[in-house]
């Protein structure tokens, strides 16, 4: 039984549509639907928390390699030059989603890379666009 929607949830089982870079049985790493710059991935707990402030300590150990590897994925499978890598606690401080998730927004130095010059920032991209920048990252991350 179903005792809430969550949108995270969801997309964790592979009911609710979504780009996934990385699986495993404790996280899932997948593309940011409104991303700030291309290759924003989101990275989650498979298990629902609200929030960092309200997450199991072991889990918040857990996910940390999980997202310094998307991190290295992010950046070798788009050549971006550094990323941010942050999570927004509350309403107030732009949490949209309340089931915990990490950014890891790519950034140039020259920035955006004109193979995405169609790109606007927050604005779905195709789901051409999306699988492109998918798969780089997800081949990068084997
Ligand atoms: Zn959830």
């Amino acid at each position: 039984m179903k005792s809430f929607v969550c949108l995270f949830c969801d997309i964790v089982r592979g009911e609710a549509k979504s780009f996934v870079v990385y699986r495993d049985s404790d996280y899932t790493a997948f593309l940011d639907r409104y991303p700030i710059s291309p290759g924003h991935t989101l990275v989650v707990p498979n298990r629902h928390f609200q929030d960092y402030v309200s997450t199991d300590e072991d889990v918040l150990m857990g996910i940390q390699p999980v997202i310094r590897r998307v991190a290295r994925g992010v950046m070798k499978g788009l050549g971006a030059d550094g990323v941010r890598i942050g999570t927004n606690v509350g309403r107030s401080a732009g949490q949209v989603i309340f089931h915990l998730h990490f950014h890891v927004i790519p950034t140039w130095s020259k920035g955006i890379p004109p193979r995405f010059n169609s790109f606007v920032p927050r604005k779905e991209m195709s789901d051409e666009e999306f699988e492109i920048v998918r798969s780089a990252i997800a081949e990068a991350l084997m």
